[in-house]
């Protein structure tokens, strides 16, 4: 969430108050909340309200503004909250560390909600275990809270972070977050979950649902069907604890970058890329390939290159190219093991790529950092993330326009070269059309890509940021059209991604519907979000 006191000026800084709730009854849930957790874990002045407004706005209304913030010390507490929450109906929000920019931050979906800010007081490692390799932790634990503790503890384990380690690892989790070693996909490697469901009931998945069980992190699924992935992107519980399996540090590892001349040789790299990694060797960790914009945005601005209208013109991106040492394609991927095979999966790499005209090979020993060549700093930022050291660089990226922020568009692309150029060659086109600059990343698992257009805007533009918003629901429009979907969405589009998969009369969504009614019949936890409204609140175009 954001650290300044407030994002609204002092005349917006009214209390929003949730659907049919009147000021009575808000007050009354508020005092019981207040019973419960002690009044200084309720906050309802506008201005301490306010630092949960979206970091990233999309609108310039109050679509997005929570009413009250309050802060369980206890998962009972958390239950008692969704006790009263269901009481007097009022709409909850669950967040983690609420960093989630892009996809919302920390507001909520529907105006009036209360968050519930699970990681400011539940924020412990509760376990770490260095013989099987997991840890159990609460919400508000960080990456570089896990990392920390592990350092501390001497264990020779790994976290898997994304680009940027400022959140949780509960939250990025249950957003169906990505990182970049060999444990990326991060949903695959959580171990047993507890959640309290919007009746207020507890649940512990897997094998935690065994009094006395020592395998609760060892065995996710344990007897009968295992609920743990309808957690994600979705809104049928509050997760309190989640284990997470960690991966064993190995004797060796090294990261390459791989620099490739044209936009248009990206059918041809994917191509060559997919035999290398579907069986996880030789390209072992998810790898990415970043686009020239993407990497210059981490050492210089917009405007140190082009301050003319419309998008950047070809003969400056060849300028960025040249000074950098960077292609218009950037390929980043890190080998592991011992040395021998380290050295052994990095010529074979490298031989694989020089196939294309103009390609250059380079590692953190060949390309060592230095102030002088601007164009290794994200080479030696990839070989952090890629071997399990959290940082924040990546947030570079914001300074690239003033008051940067950015809203994602991030459909998947199977791993073949001619739906990588298709998506492509449509993005690029409507992004350029709207005169906006296409930074973007193909993230690489073993059987598709995450393609993530990063479309910055200036958030205090009131006209770039609807412009913005205007692109990626036409985006939105046009890939689903081509039979592509999007992976992860801001609130603002939830609805809308939804709605695309949309086979036998949006079964998936009507599935949801089903789930949320059964689990969640006053519809009081996160309604909306992902798109997945309660009865009691759907068709109200909230
Ligand atoms: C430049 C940039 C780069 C980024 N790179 C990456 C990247 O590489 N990979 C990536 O995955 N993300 C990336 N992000 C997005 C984001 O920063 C991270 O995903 C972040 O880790 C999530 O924040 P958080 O942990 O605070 O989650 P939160 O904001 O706390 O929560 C995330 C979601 O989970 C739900 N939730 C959280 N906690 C709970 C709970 N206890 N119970 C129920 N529901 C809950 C929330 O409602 C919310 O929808 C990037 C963002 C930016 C700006």
């Amino acid at each position: 969430m954001s650290t300044s006191t407030t994002t609204r000026s002092p005349s917006e800084l009214a209390r929003v108050l949730p659907p049919d709730v009147s000021a009575e009854s808000f007050d009354a849930a508020i005092a019981a909340f207040a019973a419960i957790l002690g009044a200084e874990w309720v906050h309802v002045e506008p201005g301490q309200v306010s630092v949960y407004d979206d970091e990233f706005p999309v609108t310039g209304d109050h679509s997005y503004t929570a009413s009250a913030v309050v802060f369980p010390g206890s998962t009972a507490e958390v239950q008692q909250i969704v006790q009263v929450a269901n009481e007097y109906l009022i709409p909850l929000h669950a967040i983690s560390t609420g960093k989630n920019l892009g996809y919302g931050g920390a507001a909520p979906r529907v105006a009036g909600s209360v968050v519930v800010h699970v990681g400011k007081r539940l924020n412990k490692v509760l376990e770490l275990n260095g013989k099987y390799g997991y840890a159990l932790i609460e919400p508000g634990v960080t990456f570089f809270d896990l990392y920390n503790a592990i350092q501390d503890a001497g264990y020779p384990l790994w976290i898997d972070a994304p680009d940027l380690s400022w959140g949780s690892v509960v939250g990025n989790i249950l957003d169906r977050g990505v990182g970049y070693t060999p444990y990326g996909n991060h949903s695959l490697w959580k171990s047993g979950l507890e959640i309290v469901l919007p009746d207020g009931d507890l649940l512990r998945t897997g094998m935690g649902g065994l009094p006395g069980s020592n395998t609760w992190q060892l065995f996710g699924p344990s007897f009968g069907p295992q609920p743990d992935n309808l957690f994600e992107q979705s809104n049928f519980g509050i997760v309190t604890k989640m284990g997470i399996q960690l991966m064993g540090a190995p004797p060796a590892a090294e990261t390459f970058q791989i620099t490739f001349e044209n936009a248009e040789d990206l059918g041809t790299i994917v191509d060559i890329m997919l035999p290398l990694r579907i069986n996880m060797a030789p390209l072992q960790n998810v790898p990415v390939l970043r686009n020239i914009f993407l990497d210059a945005a981490q050492v210089s601005e917009r405007s140190d290159w082009y301050t003319g209208e419309g998008p950047i013109p070809d003969d400056i991106v060849e300028k960025m190219k040249a000074d950098l040492g960077l292609g218009y394609w950037n390929f980043y991927g890190t080998v592991y093991g011992p040395p021998p095979v380290v050295e052994q999966y990095l010529q074979i790499i490298e031989a694989a790529f020089s196939q294309i005209p103009g390609a250059k090979f380079h590692t953190t020993q060949t390309r060592p950092h230095s102030d002088s060549d601007r164009g290794a700093h994200t080479l030696h930022d990839r070989h952090k993330i890629n071997t399990g050291i959290p940082t924040v660089e990546e947030a570079n990226l914001l300074n690239w326009i003033p008051d940067g922020a950015h809203m994602g568009f991030s459909p998947i692309s199977a791993p073949d070269g001619a739906d990588a150029l298709r998506q492509f060659r449509m993005v690029k086109k409507r992004a350029d059309s709207f005169s906006k600059d296409y930074a973007a990343q193909f993230i690489i698992g073993l059987r598709e890509m995450h393609h993530i257009s990063l479309l910055l805007y200036t958030k205090t533009d009131a006209q770039q940021r609807d412009d913005t918003l205007r692109l990626v629901h036409e985006l939105i429009d046009e890939a689903a059209e081509n039979g592509y979907g999007e992976y992860r969405a801001h609130h603002a589009w939830a609805d809308q991604v939804a709605g695309t998969y949309s086979f036998n009369d949006n079964a998936q969504r009507r599935f949801n519907e089903r789930i949320k009614d059964a689990l969640d019949p006053n519809g009081i936890l996160n309604p909306g979000k992902a798109g997945i409204w309660p009865a009691r609140l759907r068709g109200r175009g909230l």
